[in-house]
């Protein structure tokens, strides 16, 4: 039951939805509700005054596969993606959704509610992010693609603007040879230590064909330029090599987004540990 003083704005398509985010100010996007639930302590769920559910909307609800890439509606649930089966997602993505709380709360909540919490990222964001998805963003003006990690940020500052929402994540397919998932904190619940990490690679013979090494808690990481230090490399890496890569990674994490800390710790000792597996 949404208390007395919320306005809730019942919507059956994107063209409303984008009519109500253009004319009411103030509106708030709500998914499954998980996450609002999450972050109260209440026994009934608060909701903002002026809300607007895309869970119900059928467009924003779907799941289409082509060769190389699925795209998914923001308000898929996290139950129906798992019942695609793990050989038609990506093995990352699969592990992560599985280990979202339990099957009540992956049943209401979504993967665009996942990625678009607020404060902390949680655990489909850094397999997302390794996998370079693309968000469909549409807001009452337009439709564009951004790269996830250039719509979102560690700063606060984003792309966001309160007429806009995350209409489709577009996620590729691609093959990869060696595929990690882990999560740090505690399984099933989000606390202030709750963290993913993961490591992608692909060989082409015994080369490092590509590599992808995210990371998210209450900072994320996905660098480029980092990644390219390792790639060409030939296996096995040499203990050296993991020795210069782990310092170079010290020297890539900005220290007033991401200072000396337990996370911080972990990813280096995840980054060694998945690395190791390659020697
Ligand atoms: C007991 C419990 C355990 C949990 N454990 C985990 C866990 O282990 N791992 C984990 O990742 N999460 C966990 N959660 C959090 C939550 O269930 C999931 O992250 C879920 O995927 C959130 O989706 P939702 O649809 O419920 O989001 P909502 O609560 O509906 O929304 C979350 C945020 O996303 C925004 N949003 C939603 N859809 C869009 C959109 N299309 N465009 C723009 N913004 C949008 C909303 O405005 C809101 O700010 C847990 C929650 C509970 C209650």
């Amino acid at each position: 039951m949404p208390n007395k003083n919320t306005t809730i704005y019942p919507v059956s398509n994107v063209a409303e939805v984008l009519s109500i985010l253009k004319n009411v100010r103030g509106v708030s996007i709500v998914a499954g509700c998980t996450e609002l639930a999450r972050r109260q302590t209440g026994r009934n769920l608060r909701l903002p005054p002026l809300v607007l559910p895309l869970s119900r909307v059928p467009e924003l609800c779907t799941v289409a596969k082509t060769e190389r890439y699925i795209d998914f509606g923001p308000s898929v649930t996290l139950e129906a993606i798992l019942q695609l089966g793990a050989k038609n997602l990506p093995e990352a993505l699969h592990r992560a959704v599985k280990s979202v709380a339990n099957p009540g709360i992956r049943a209401l909540g979504t993967l665009g509610g996942n990625i678009s919490a607020k404060g902390h990222r949680l655990t489909a964001f850094a397999p997302l992010l390794a996998l370079d998805a693309r968000l469909e963003i549409k807001s009452p003006a337009e439709t564009l693609w951004i790269p996830m990690n250039r719509y979102f940020s560690n700063t606060g500052k984003t792309h966001r603007d309160p007429t806009e929402f995350i209409s489709k994540i577009r996620v590729p397919t691609e093959h990869w040879d060696f595929s990690v998932f882990r999560r740090i904190g505690s399984a099933g619940i989000i606390s202030s230590s709750t963290a993913s990490f993961v490591f992608l690679v692909k060989l082409q013979k015994n080369i490092l064909a590509d590599i992808r090494i995210a990371w998210a808690g209450s900072y994320f990481f996905r660098n480029r330029e980092f990644e390219n230090i390792l790639i060409g490399r030939s296996l096995p890496i040499q203990a050296k090599d993991i020795d210069y890569v782990t310092e170079k990674a010290e020297a890539f994490f900005p220290a007033e987004l991401f200072p000396p800390s337990y996370e911080r710790s972990c990813f280096i000792n995840l980054l060694r540990e998945s690395l190791s597996t390659l020697t």
